[in-house]
This record gives structure tokens, C-alpha cells and sequence, in this order.
């Protein structure tokens, strides 16, 4: 490798950490020989480890041993406890990376698993192991004891890595992942965040006011993991530390009653709070997204394949009316009976899984119109009545005086009443009534569609509602049918924030109900 590129990787990892350890050592004078509680250099070292190139390590390692040696020899220590207090600082974000790195690729804080080894492995671990090499140099050169050095160079270095290493890690594009929220709204929560933080830091009479307010910063860096995206969240999340930290160090804000050091032992307990809240909903947005992909890809597949099955079966069902226009035999008819048959089938199945594909694509636009209910009721018994009388089946639609106003998408609803009222007609006995009434009740409309078929199974009516569910009962199953018209059902009343149910008793009969909130009718 070009021995340039490695001496650039040295000078300028050790210029990056001296600044920021000078920063903080200046900003919270060393009167503290016992660690510093907060050392973002740790997270620094660790976040660049993290995303360059395993055998960059060496160089970028060595930039953080120069300068932490110069560094500890300003405090002034001697220059054994210096060195040695620089390969604490180097092994650490060498071992962290390394257990990280192992058996998992770097993290993205994309799953709740992989924050929780970064916790562990990046936050706990290797500093664990840092703090214990530097507080036994503090110890063994009398500077301090080594309790609570150990404990407080830990916490130092575990929020430094908390705070910084994210940001590093996430913003050289590993998660390209476009905010979810618009311009304006991500303005707002920038705006927001900053505010609530500003306010949590200002000094306010009072020590009520004082105390509650960076509890505030936990739901506003929580609103941004939802919302803005890694690159933001993590980039707030540090720039949320700096300055909570910056401002205790100083002596103000809401943590200056307990002395310089001790509002910072107490603000990292706040900050590793708001970080890991802000990291493992993050963690969890992300998962949301994957879900909404997931559905998409599954819509467009289902869509796809539908279109590709409609040409070729139109081709066949033309063909099959076409066939034998003569006398045909017997034969010729069964063998056109049976392949018209399961054209049809397979186009009721086509045209059933475009549906369920069109409601189970998130990016679809649906149309909220008003909707009377009663109307549609009308319409699908008007619809079915040739079939049904054609089985001996009678449609009684029970009058309604006034319209049964729904706020909501026409065609489905429209294809939720079709669907129950044709299972009625369908799974229905001759010389039988389906009786389908909608009606007010309170703020709901309440549609029942009644049959006196078939009937239902106890341990079929479980399943009813599940996609290509169809009963075992052999009466039913001779009936044609897809076992998706229930489940689109479904998905329209879920659609419009309503409940299904049905009532059923074999041999004797079945009721199903819906009611759907009215909402307020549009337009008002
Ligand atoms: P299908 O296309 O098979 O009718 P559905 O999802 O509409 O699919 O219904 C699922 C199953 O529920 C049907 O196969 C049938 O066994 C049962 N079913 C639905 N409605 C009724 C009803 N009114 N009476 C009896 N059985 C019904």
C-alpha cells in the first residue's frame, strides 16, 4: 500500500484526536486526575477504525498514539504514564472494532440485535478493557486509585463511543436512506430538536424547571430517528452530546447544581439515555421501511404474474367457445365444458389476486368519497339476482329510509358487499332467502348479510378470513371458488377502521357483520 496514503491516514487521524481531546481537557479543566467522563476521542477512534480498511488499522492507530502521548504530556503526567495511557487508548478502539468486526460486517444500526452488539462489544467491552490498562498506570505512578478511575474512564469512553461513533459510521453513505419526512417537517423537527435542547440547557430560576427539561431531549431525538433519517439522528445524537456536555463543562445549565464534575457524571447518564432511545428506534423505523418495501414488492410480483396469466387465458376461453361450432359430440363438449371450467377458475383467481395486490400496495392512492351504503347493498343483489334465481335462491334487501352514509373508497366497498353477497347466493341451498340489510347505529353503519345455506364449521370459521382459505367441507368445496373473496373482505373493513364478524350454525346457516365508522361525511 502507498506508504503516502498511510502517513496522510496517521497525521491526520492524530491532528482529528488531539483536537478533540485538547478540546475536551481544556473545556473540563484536568482537576480531575481520576478520568475524564467524557472522551469523545474514543468514539472518533473507533467510528474511523470502523469504516476504513482493516489494514489502514496500523497507521490510523499510530496517529492516536502520537498524539495521545502529547496530549497526556501537557496535562503534565510522566512520559511511562503517558505511554501507557496511549496504549490504553489505542488497544481499546482496536479491540472494540475487532470483536465488532469479527463475525458481523461493520454495524448500520439497522437492527435492534446490531445495536445491542454494538452496546456490548462496542461501548462496553473494549472500554472495559481500555480503562482497566489506564487506571492501573494511574494507580501504579500514584496519580490515583485505581477505584474509581476505572469505573469513571469507562463511562468516559463508552459515551464518547455512544455519541460519536454513529455518526462516523453512518454518514460515509453505508445507509443511504432517504429521510421519510418531507422538507418542512424535517426543518420543523431540526428546528424542534435544537429548541428543546436549547431550553434544556439555558438556566432558568428555579431548580424545577431546571431539572425536567432534558427529559425533553429524549422524545425530540426520538421524533428525528422516526422521522429524518441515520444520517440526521446520528449527526443530532452527537451534536445533542457536544453540547449538553460543552455546557456542563462550563458550569451552567440544569446539571451545574451538582459541581463541574459531578453534572457530568449525571448528564452522560441522560445523554446514554437519549442515545440509545434515539438508536433503537432508528433501529425499528428501519424496520418499518423494510416492511413497507416487503409489501410493495410482494403487490408488484402478484400484479405482474396477474397480467402475465390474463393474456394467454382470454386466448384459450375465445378458443374454447370457438371450438366445434357444428354438432359436436359428447366428447367434444366435456372436453370444452371442462376447459372453460378451469379458465374460468383460473380467472376468478387472476382477477381476485390484482385485487388484493391493488389494496396491498402502499403507494396506491385511494379516492375518500361519501358513500351510501344502501345504495350498495341494491346494487350487488340487483347484480346476483339471475344468478341466484337461476340456483332458487331469493335476495331480500331489507329497506333502509335513508341513506347509510360511509366516508370512504367506493370501489371497495363496493367490492366488500359483492363478495358477501355472492358467497351467500353461492354456499346457499335452493328455495332459500339471503336477506342483506344496512343500517345506523349510533356512529356506525352495520351491514348483515344473512343466507340459509351450508353453513359454517366451528374450526372453519377460524381460518375464514386467511388468503386461499377454503373450508374442508366437502359441500362447500364443490362450489368454485378462490378463497381470496374473504380476505379482500377483510382487508376493505380494515381499510376503513371497521370489524367483521361472522355467525354460523352447519345445515343451517350463516350471518355476517360489518360495521364501519360514518366518519364525517366529506365536504362538511
Ligand atoms: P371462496 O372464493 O372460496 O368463496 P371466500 O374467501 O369468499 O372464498 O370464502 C372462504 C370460504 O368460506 C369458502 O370457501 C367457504 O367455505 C366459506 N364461506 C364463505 N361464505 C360462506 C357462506 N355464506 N356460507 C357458507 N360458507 C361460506
Amino acid at each position: 500500500m502507498d506508504v503516502r496514503v498511510l502517513l496522510r491516514d496517521t497525521v491526520l487521524m492524530g491532528l482529528a484526536y488531539a483536537s478533540v481531546s485538547f478540546l475536551v481537557l481544556e473545556a473540563v479543566e484536568f482537576g480531575y486526575p481520576t478520568g475524564s467522563v467524557f472522551w469523545p476521542g474514543a468514539g472518533l477512534t473507533l467510528g474511523v477504525l470502523l469504516v476504513r480498511p482493516r489494514r489502514t488499522w496500523p497507521a490510523l492507530l499510530t496517529g492516536v498514539f502520537v498524539a495521545e502521548t502529547a496530549v497526556d504530556l501537557t496535562i503534565p503526567v510522566s512520559l511511562g504514564t503517558a505511554l501507557i495511557w496511549a496504549v490504553a487508548n489505542t488497544v481499546e478502539p482496536a479491540v472494540s472494532a475487532w470483536l465488532l468486526t469479527r463475525r458481523h460486517p461493520v454495524p448500520t444500526f439497522a437492527d435492534v440485535p446490531g445495536i445491542l452488539r454494538f452496546l456490548l462489544l462496542g461501548a462496553v467491552a473494549g472500554p472495559l478493557i481500555g480503562s482497566a490498562v489506564g487506571a492501573t498506570a494511574a494507580w501504579a505512578t500514584g496519580i490515583s486509585a485505581f477505584w474509581p478511575t476505572w469505573p469513571r474512564w469507562w463511562v468516559g469512553d463508552a459515551i464518547g463511543v455512544l455519541l460519536v461513533a454513529p455518526a462516523i459510521i453512518v454518514w460515509p453513505g453505508r445507509r443511504r436512506e432517504p429521510p421519510r419526512a418531507g422538507p418542512r417537517e424535517r426543518r420543523g423537527i431540526l428546528v424542534g430538536l435544537v429548541a428543546v435542547t436549547a431550553l434544556a440547557l439555558a438556566s432558568w430560576p428555579g431548580d424545577v424547571w431546571q431539572q425536567g427539561l432534558p427529559f425533553l431531549i429524549a422524545p425530540a431525538l426520538v421524533m428525528a430517528a422516526l422521522r429524518l433519517g441515520p444520517a440526521a439522528t446520528t449527526t443530532a445524537l452527537a451534536g445533542v452530546g457536544l453540547a449538553v456536555n460543552a455546557v456542563t463543562a462550563a458550569g451552567f445549565g440544569p446539571f451545574a447544581e451538582y459541581g463541574t464534575y459531578g453534572g457530568l457524571v449525571v448528564a452522560q447518564g441522560c445523554l446514554a439515555a437519549a442515545a440509545l432511545a434515539g438508536l433503537t428506534v432508528m433501529a425499528l423505523s428501519h424496520d418499518l421501511v423494510s416492511l413497507r418495501e416487503l409489501d410493495e414488492h410482494r403487490s408488484a410480483l402478484a400484479n405482474t404474474l396477474a397480467h402475465e396469466l390474463k393474456g394467454p387465458l382470454t386466448t384459450i376461453l375465445g378458443h374454447a367457445e370457438l371450438l366445434e361450432p357444428g354438432t359436436p359430440s359428447d366428447q367434444t363438449l366435456a372436453t370444452r365444458g371442462a376447459i372453460e371450467r378451469g379458465a374460468r377458475r383460473i380467472s376468478r383467481t387472476v382477477e381476485d389476486v390484482l385485487e388484493l395486490a391493488r389494496m396491498d400496495n402502499p403507494s396506491v392512492q385511494r379516492r375518500l368519497v361519501e358513500v351510501d351504503l344502501s345504495g350498495l347493498v341494491r346494487d350487488a343483489a340487483d347484480i346476483h339476482k339471475a344468478a341466484a334465481g337461476r340456483a332458487g335462491v331469493r335476495i331480500d334487501v331489507v329497506p333502509e329510509p335513508g341513506p347509510v352514509r360511509v366516508t370512504g373508497v367506493r370501489e371497495e366497498l363496493e367490492t366488500m358487499v359483492q363478495n358477501l353477497v355472492s358467497n351467500a347466493v353461492k354456499y346457499s341451498r335452493a328455495d332459500s332467502t339471503v336477506t342483506v340489510a344496512c343500517s345506523v347505529v349510533g356512529d356506525q353503519a352495520v351491514l348483515t348479510c344473512s343466507d340459509q345455506g351450508i353453513g359454517i364449521a366451528r374450526e372453519d370459521q377460524l381460518h375464514l378470513f386467511e388468503e386461499f382459505y377454503r373450508s374442508s367441507d366437502p359441500q362447500a368445496r364443490s362450489r368454485p371458488g378462490t378463497g381470496l373473496g374473504l380476505s379482500i373482505v377483510q382487508r376493505v373493513v380494515d381499510r376503513h377502521h371497521g370489524w367483521i364478524g361472522v355467525e354460523s350454525e352447519i345445515g343451517t346457516g350463516s350471518v355476517f357483520t360489518v360495521r364501519i365508522p360514518r366518519a364525517a361525511p366529506i365536504g362538511r
